[in-house]
């Protein structure tokens, strides 16, 4: 997808994205930013960073808020013609240690957005959803039509999110669109296993402890696609409430990205550590089918886990005040 392209489906469009300042969101911005969108973005910062969209600030119009609070959605949505729903808890550890507050800021901030989206002329809302919704699947590759069970809290909350999206397009005729995002990664993301084997290899270089037995499978995808996904998906009229697998479709192992890491770091020998145990909601693996997402958009993923890496190492040692030390 070329900078003309998004150029012509969203110059001068009026875009609301809600999480804009959180990892994804930040990055979808800069793209829709530079290619002459108008972008608001509401955010209340209880994940993302004013940081994420310093580069591009005052070219978008920044509104922290919590999209549960009363009349915040109402007043985002004025005059905006296409919406990226971002705003979430995202994480599923966090999730399972605070299920209420992963609901409350799902389902509610989401049925709040979409109860005030009643009244608005948009043309269209993509909402994100998760691969978590699909909990731990028994056959490979995972297509949209495959059963729902999750096995998170945060999986749950999506799950409700799409129900009431399905609702509201169904009884409202809210044009939404369910992007089921998988495991995305890149610059600026603070969390998940890149950067948690990132942040460890800095620390000791000799020894990496790998939750779980290293052999999780997952579809990474890398954030710049995922982006094009979300653009892409953002410029089509469903009169449904169309789902669509949001990935790479390039399937690899934990053990598979350790090994690359460590490579792309320039490290020499280094011990893997299994703990043995994952974290509670972590299924053990996701191969998942977009084609529906290719066929139906044009999407094709361009980015494979070693050039995504490199960009995602080159990021971080290029700002090592972002790396946690805790
Ligand atoms: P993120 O945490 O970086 O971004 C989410 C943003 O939403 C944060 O900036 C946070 O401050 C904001 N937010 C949370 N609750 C809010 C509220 N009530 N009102 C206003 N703002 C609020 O997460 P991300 O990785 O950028 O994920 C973006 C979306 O994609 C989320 O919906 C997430 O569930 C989904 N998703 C992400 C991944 C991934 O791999 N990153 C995978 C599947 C789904």
């Amino acid at each position: 997808m070329t900078d003309e392209l998004v150029g012509r489906w969203y110059k001068d469009k009026k875009v609301l994205i809600t999480g804009g300042a959180g990892f994804i969101g930040s990055h979808l911005a800069e793209v829709l930013v530079r290619n002459g969108a108008h972008v608001r973005i509401v955010d209340d910062l209880s994940a993302g960073s004013l940081q994420n969209i310093l580069d591009y600030r005052s070219l978008v119009e920044f509104q922290q808020s919590d999209l549960r609070e009363e009349g915040v959605a109402a007043k985002c949505l004025d005059g905006i013609e296409v919406v990226f729903h971002l705003a979430a808890n995202a994480s599923v550890p966090h999730s399972v240690n605070n299920p209420r507050e992963d609901f409350s800021r799902n389902v509610y901030g989401t049925f709040n957005l979409l109860e005030a989206a009643r009244d608005c002329e948009v043309q269209s809302i993509v909402v994100a959803s998760s691969g978590a919704v699909y909990g731990q699947p028994d056959r490979f590759p995972i297509v949209e039509t495959d059963m729902i069970r999750p096995i998170s809290p945060y999986g749950a909350s999506k799950a409700a999110v799409e129900a009431t999206c399905q609702a509201f397009n169904a009884s409202y005729g809210v044009p939404i669109t369910i992007a089921r995002i998988f495991n995305t990664y890149g610059p600026r993301q603070p969390r998940f296993v890149m950067y948690d084997f990132y942040r460890k290899l800095r620390q000791n270089p000799a020894r990496l402890d790998i939750l779980g037995d290293g052999r999780q499978i997952r579809d990474y995808c890398f954030v710049a696609d995922t982006v094009e996904a979300l653009i892409q998906l953002g410029r089509l009229d469903f009169s449904v409430c169309e789902v669509f697998n949001v990935s790479s479709g390039q399937s690899y192992s934990v053990v598979d990205v350790a090994r690359a890491m460590v490579d792309i770091m320039g490290l020499g020998d280094v011990e893997f550590c299994f703990t043995g145990e994952s974290w509670a909601g972590d299924a053990q693996r996701w191969e998942v089918s977009i084609e529906k997402l290719t066929s139906v958009t044009g999407y094709q993923p361009s980015c494979d886990l070693y050039t995504g890496l490199r960009c995602f190492v080159e990021w971080f040692d290029a700002h090592p005040e972002r790396i946690s030390t805790g």
